[in-house]
């Protein structure tokens, strides 16, 4: 059903192995001074896509309501455990090559650590644009491939891939690396203008992430930050871009958000809301709606 394939977290403990327990403070932390930075104060409606566990969830304060999208039904489980229910968060699970939204919805989107397991990027971030409303605002995390140690390991021979030509390097299945100007190049083809440019990790090396306390560790990151609107040669890089045309405005969604939703197979709008499942008006398709989740990977 789906094509290009996803990268499935379902059934993954990836929240407690990789970030709890997995010695990833010192990542998270420089994540969250970035995010900071390039958030605006207020907005409306925000699309977090890969949500996962909703690690980053609670750093969206400025917004008004949160839809959080992911493949894995129960990485949602767990942003729910985590972020409890409310009228705020809204929990989709879905493709990104498909997302069921209306066209010119959000006020802004973040993909943080997914855009790494997309196999066809540019789709990725066509579907992106075309959900945001002109003005949007889209802030994009890539994992670099012209990162320093690829660059060594290049030239010592350790490595056969190279870090410095445009296309993505998948070094294992379902896990990219991508080139910064093939990344501008993509954005500014669809319409976004990039506004910020943040590198992350520039400490990413275990001796010293157990030798230096992490505080200054990540004290020093936030200062290294800003020269990546020069350059960008750690693992992780963040941009901050605005989509400068657009799909045409639309009304800000309503109380009852069911009308924000399309069917992804068909472009059929307005779901009924049936209760348990959303049902399709053009080709009958059922959406399932279970414990607060919506689920378009399949139809019941
Ligand atoms: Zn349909």
């Amino acid at each position: 059903m789906t094509n290009p394939p996803v990268c499935d977290y379902e059934g993954s403990d990836y929240q407690s192995t990789f970030w709890d327990q997995g010695g990833r403070t010192y990542e998270d932390r420089t994540e969250a001074i970035a995010l900071q930075r390039l958030l605006p104060a207020g907005g409306h409606l925000l699309l977090e896509l890969g949500a996962g566990a909703g690690r980053n969830t609670p750093r969206y304060i400025g917004f008004d309501r949160v839809v959080l999208l992911d493949y894995s039904r129960s990485q949602l489980e767990q942003a729910q455990q985590r972020l409890g229910s409310s009228d705020r968060y809204i929990y989709v699970a879905a493709d990104v090559y498909r997302l069921p939204f209306v066209d010119g919805l959000f006020d802004g989107a973040t993909m943080i650590r997914v855009l790494h397991h997309m196999a066809d990027a540019p789709q990725a971030l066509g579907q992106v644009r075309r959900v945001l409303k002109p003005g949007g605002l889209f802030i994009l995390e890539f994992a670099n491939k012209l990162n320093l140690k690829a660059i060594l390991r290049y030239w010592l021979g350790r490595q056969t891939w190279n870090p410095f030509t445009p296309e993505p390097v998948e070094f294992a299945k379902l896990n990219f690396d991508f080139h910064p100007v093939a990344i501008r190049d993509w954005l500014g083809e669809l319409g976004f203008a990039i506004e910020k440019t943040l590198t992350l990790s520039h400490f990413r090396v275990g001796l010293l992430k157990r030798i230096v306390p992490t505080g200054l560790l990540v004290f020093f990151d936030s200062l290294l930050q800003w020269t990546g609107a020069w350059w960008q040669l750690t693992p992780s890089v963040f941009v901050k871009s605005r989509l400068e045309t657009g799909s045409p405005r639309r009304p800000d969604v309503p109380v009852d958000f069911i009308s924000m939703f399309k069917c992804p197979d068909c472009g059929g709008h307005p779901l009924v809301d049936k209760k348990t499942y959303l049902g399709c008006p053009s080709c009958g398709k059922k959406w399932g709606v279970k414990d607060g989740i919506y689920d378009f990977r399949q139809p019941l």
